[in-house]
């Protein structure tokens, strides 16, 4: 090390120190002021929860579960490395099954926390669920709107121990656990990159510690099973984190934009002209490429659209001016627009028109979701059994298409919608029966049709005869000779 180096570390550290004092001064001299304030949301609870402990959010969660039976459903999916609970809290208007039209509700999947010492991602995992439990109490129209038509499922702290520990990973110390060569200690493991999605594939580059092999952890296990057993329809899954102020769609594998680009820059429009400012960016590009994250996951496997919630750059209280209350109320404010949009999260076809005409059926859907959709086909069906179906067609978001496909010759089925809810691979089928019944040209519309022409044709004698009848009885100022019409003579 030479001495220009040594003397610049100096001058940091230098830096550093005064740059502490003045913030010690400054929340010193600010923290009376603050403490007789009245508070703005999110106010005391935020204050109290930015570094908050699993055992204080066990009580807590707990507590919210015993005083809101109607809307919180509280259970564990399992237990990490140390043996602490993983609470899953599932908010949703409980005196309906379904939403009022009989339509099973919206799914969000929400969790924190998977980096132990990152609390404002913890912290707003946290916030989201307290603001739906507090406005629901307040009556609010837009917390009862989305607790009638969605569940949201909020994982709050997905890695305890790493919490406890104020470190990043889990609390797996076993070497053998931690492949990562250059970090002779036991570290634990990273749990974002422990999934299975291109798990361990960004090497050499990866300075992480995916762990053995794809859900290896105990949380990550937990996380997957319940994203693949109880939220397999959710069309939003956010995960939360802190580091920068960013938020991450897919990939953190490569650097090209997803399958579903246009969604996920629909929204950051959105977002970005009336929301928050926050940058939205494909992860690898937006960060550094990563491997085996939920993320990843969440979208190349399960299909959900998905989103790296960055809280912050700055969690630390003590190093910042800015109110971490305001800050965190932004964040809320992005993440309720995304839950109450969530019903445009996916394509949603609507068939809105449809004929049948010797064989060959034409129609046209309507793509009222945001998202795109590929190989969709309309079948028609008797029960399981497809009879008919048309030809693949690929329907954009929120526009129009029309489709033409022959071979029909079918009796006693129904019309559906068979397609994927967005076009990446991964992403659910869904069959939707179509209410519309079609147009049909058969041989009776035609008949119908023949005997209005026959009828029209008809009239045309009919009307030759009227006027030359009313001609005969009229003074016929051309009608030189002034004989009597024959046809008069004949009518008196
Ligand atoms: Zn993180």
């Amino acid at each position: 090390m030479n001495k220009i180096t040594v003397r610049l570390m100096e001058e940091v550290a230098l830096e550093v120190s005064m740059r502490r004092m003045a913030v010690f001064l400054a929340v010193l001299i600010v923290a009376p002021a603050l403490a007789s304030a009245e508070q703005n949301w999110p106010g005391e609870p935020v204050d109290n929860h930015l570094y908050m402990s699993w055992a204080a959010l066990t009580q807590e969660v707990n507590q919210w579960a015993d005083d809101n039976p109607d809307i919180v459903q509280l259970s564990s999916i399992g237990q990490s490395f140390l043996g602490k609970d993983l609470w899953m809290v599932v908010l949703s208007d409980w005196s309906m099954e379904t939403k009022a039209n009989g339509s099973a509700k919206e799914i969000v999947y929400i969790d924190g926390g998977h980096h132990g010492n990152e609390y404002l991602g913890t912290a707003l995992a946290w916030l989201t669920a307290k603001w739906y439990i507090n406005e629901w109490n307040a009556q609010n129209e837009e917390a009862i709107k989305v607790l009638q038509n969605t569940e949201l499922h909020i994982l709050i702290m997905l890695n305890p121990d790493g919490n406890d520990f104020d470190t990043r990973h889990n609390q797996n110390l076993t070497t053998t656990a931690n492949p990562f060569a250059s970090e002779p200690v036991p570290t634990g493991i990273d749990l974002n990159r422990n999934y299975d999605h291109y798990w361990d594939d960004c090497s050499p580059s990866d300075p992480f510690a995916p762990g053995t092999g794809p859900f290896s952890e105990p949380e990550t296990k937990a996380n997957s099973h319940y994203m693949n057993t109880v939220v397999q329809d959710a069309d939003l899954y956010v995960t939360m984190h802190t580091g920068v102020w960013i938020m991450l769609y897919p990939w953190g594998k490569w650097p090209e934009q997803p399958p579903d680009w246009e969604l996920f820059h629909g929204i950051r429009e959105e977002v970005n002209a009336g929301i928050s400012d926050i940058p939205i960016q494909n992860a690898n590009q937006g960060l550094y490429p990563n491997c085996g994250t939920s993320r990843d996951y969440g979208y190349g496997v399960m299909g959900f659209p998905t989103f790296t919630f960055e809280t912050d750059d700055d969690q630390f209280l003590p190093g910042t001016f800015e109110d971490v209350n305001e800050r965190l109320g932004e964040e809320l404010d992005v993440m309720r627009y995304l839950i109450d949009n969530i019903w445009y999260w996916r394509a949603r076809l609507v068939v809105d028109s449809l004929t049948i005409d010797d064989g060959k059926v034409s129609f046209t859907i309507e793509n009222q979701g945001r998202a795109s959709t590929q190989n969709a086909t309309l079948q028609y069906v008797d029960g399981d059994k497809v009879l008919w179906e048309s030809d693949n067609f690929i329907a954009n978001a929120s526009s129009s298409v029309s489709v033409s496909s022959g071979g029909f010759d079918e009796d006693g089925g129904e019309w559906r919608l068979h397609y994927q809810k967005r076009a990446v691979n991964s992403s659910q089928w869904v069959n939707e029966s179509v209410d519309r019944s079609p147009e049909v040209s058969t041989l009776f519309s035609e008949s119908v049709e023949t005997l209005l022409w026959i009828l029209q044709a008809g009239a045309i004698p009919i009307f030759v005869v009227a006027f030359a009848f009313w001609w005969s009885r009229e003074e016929k100022p051309f009608d030189l000779d002034d004989e009597v019409p024959l046809e008069a003579e004949l009518v008196e």
